[in-house]
């Protein structure tokens, strides 16, 4: 699959009427087409930019309920995103893992009893009993990083993780294996109408850079699972905007640094916004702001600015009292941008309602609002507003997988249980393929990451992969996770990727002068942004 040339078998056979074209490849647009491949429809994928380029590679990579929203009394937020974790630990294992959340209080904001209250609710919800209430004592036990001065006790609860852009490209890739149609570098740059102004296609254009392709697509639907730039095609058919873009960034360090063995509730001193510790992917991840001045996300790429890096400083600083984090501890950043439904009210950003909404205005479905966690309730309810128009009128309200099972089986010699799990997890049917594909050495770990060499090879010879930054900083996320977005090891990676990859020693060398160029403007440790994109 998206094999060399795949790109110009789409072109050749676009121009023909799809039952569905979906407009974004985030999870949105990901979930879209699952579903809607599984019942059977012709469907089409466009992505402007990469799958997942956009806010759906940079969350806080947590598959959860929400216990801040308890917070603000979204309870209907709360219970469906909990039924959704449990179905996704449950279908999509090993991709989507159970995740401990240590919660500490502290004397001079008492939350034990907002905390003790919280964690019941959630776990009645779910319903399963997993919170457990800390002594001090077991709370340093745990995370010796604490601040102790003024540690009064805590709780443990339980949520879950995954890797954001996997799960998209996860869900893109069995939906194409299943019959469906995705492409990335593909803008819908307007949208087409019937004469009586009814939303019937939209010209689509080729932005990768390597083919001057554009076609006029017709569709029964068309489906705009376009995130926080969802506005700029609504406006198209005289919407009023509602998209408030509201920018969250996170901060990693190296697990060295910060090896917390849970995610870790953060309380930040100066405004008592609930913020997380996360280990991820060999890492930790400290994150995230939630701020407005992002007003249009057209322009460029959001990235963390320099008081948020001090915000988010200072918030792990407050918790884990004897880090003592720096600007020189941080491995890298990101940031990504909320599509929030704006109330109109101009509340506090994180009082904002993170509901999803779907709407049909002149035939255009929109999806949009909500979270990585509700991405299947989302589908569905645009799917369903879209059924009438659609052939068969078919029903979405019933079950379907939208993970095939993983393949059963034991770790081939070389690989332990831990490795075999998380690749089943990322790669489910075409694991033993990328285990084959691998060349002498390349079943080594890259560092301390949980990744193999072998994944390289693989992702950069059917990954879908058309820029060194979709390789690294989305499909193997070893730019963000290594110091430097993984320049000392380039020779290495360059070795294995660019016979894969096809490319010349030109077009190498321009890959790598972009791929710099990104890095540094939104996921270096002090990024800048990039002038004029
Ligand atoms: C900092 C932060 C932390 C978060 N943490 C969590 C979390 O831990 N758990 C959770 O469940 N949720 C979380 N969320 C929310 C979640 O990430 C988003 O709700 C979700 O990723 C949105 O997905 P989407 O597919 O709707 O949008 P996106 O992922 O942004 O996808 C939209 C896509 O549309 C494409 N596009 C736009 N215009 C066009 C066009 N004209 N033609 C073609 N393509 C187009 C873009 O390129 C983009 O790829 C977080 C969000 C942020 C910002």
């Amino acid at each position: 699959m998206w094999e060399i040339g795949w790109r110009d078998e789409i072109w050749s056979n676009i121009e023909q009427e799809w039952d569905i074209l979906a407009i974004g490849g985030g999870i949105t647009g990901a979930g879209v087409l699952r579903r809607a491949v599984a019942a059977g429809l012709k469907v089409l994928l466009v992505d402007a930019g990469d799958f997942a380029g956009g806010t759906s590679s940079r969350s806080s990579k947590l598959i959860h309920g929400g216990f801040r929203y308890l917070r603000n009394k979204q309870w209907d937020v709360t219970r469906e995103s909990v039924r959704e974790r449990e179905w996704l630990l449950h279908e999509a294992k090993n991709l989507v893992t159970p995740l401990g959340f240590l919660m500490p209080n502290f004397v001079e904001v008492d939350t034990r009893a907002m905390f003790g209250v919280g964690v019941v609710i959630y776990d009645l919800m779910a319903p399963k009993w997993q919170h457990s209430y800390y002594s001090k004592e077991k709370m340093l036990q745990s995370l010796p990083q604490l601040r102790s001065q003024g540690l009064e006790s805590g709780y443990l609860y339980y949520d879950a993780e995954m890797d954001d852009a996997h799960l998209v490209h996860h869900l893109l890739r069995e939906a194409v294996q299943a019959g469906g149609t995705a492409i990335n570098y593909v803008r819908a740059e307007k949208l087409l109408c019937t004469a009586d102004g009814k939303v019937c296609g939209a010209v689509l254009r080729d932005t990768s850079g390597n083919s001057p392709h554009t076609a006029e697509v017709k569709a029964k639907v068309v489906i705009n699972a376009a995130g926080p730039w969802s506005d700029d095609l609504r406006v198209q058919v005289g919407a009023a905007p509602r998209i408030r873009p509201l920018r969250g960034s996170h901060l990693i360090f190296d697990h060295s640094r910060l090896p917390i063995p849970h995610a870790v509730t953060l309380l930040h001193p100066r405004d008592q916004r609930a913020m997380f510790g996360i280990p991820w992917e060999g890492v930790t991840m400290i994150g995230t702001s939630d701020l407005d001045d992002h007003p249009t996300p057209g322009a460029h790429e959001p990235y963390a600015h320099a008081g948020e890096i001090d915000y988010i400083l200072e918030a792990g600083n407050a918790t884990f009292g004897t880090a003592a984090l720096t600007r020189a501890d941080i491995v890298s950043s990101f940031a990504g941008l909320r599509p929030i439904i704006s109330s109109g009210e101009g509340l506090d950003p994180s009082k904002e309602s993170r509901a999803h909404v779907v709407w049909n205005e002149e035939g255009l479905i929109t999806v949009t609002g909500g979270k990585l966690t509700t991405f299947r309730i989302m589908a569905e309810q645009a799917l369903q507003l879209a059924a009438a128009a659609l052939p068969g009128h078919p029903d979405f309200a019933g079950r379907e997988r939208y993970f095939n099972p993983l393949p059963q089986g034991n770790p081939p010699a070389g690989l332990t249980l831990k490795d075999w799990t998380y690749l089943l997890g990322r790669y489910s049917s075409e694991t033993d393929a990328m285990l084959a594909a691998a060349q002498p050495g390349e079943l080594e770990h890259i560092g301390a990451l949980p990744n193999l060499w072998a994944e390289l090879r693989w992702t950069a010879r059917c990954g879908g992969v058309q820029h060194l930054d979709d390789l690294l900083l989305r499909r193997v996320r070893i730019g963000m996770l290594l110091p430097q977005g993984a320049l000392p090891q380039m020779d290495h990676i360059r070795a294995i990727v660019q016979p894969e990859l096809g490319w010349d020693e030109a077009r190498w060398d321009a890959e790598l002068v972009r791929y710099q160029k990104r890095y540094r403007a939104y996921y270096s440790p002090a990024p800048t942004g990039l002038e004029n994109e």
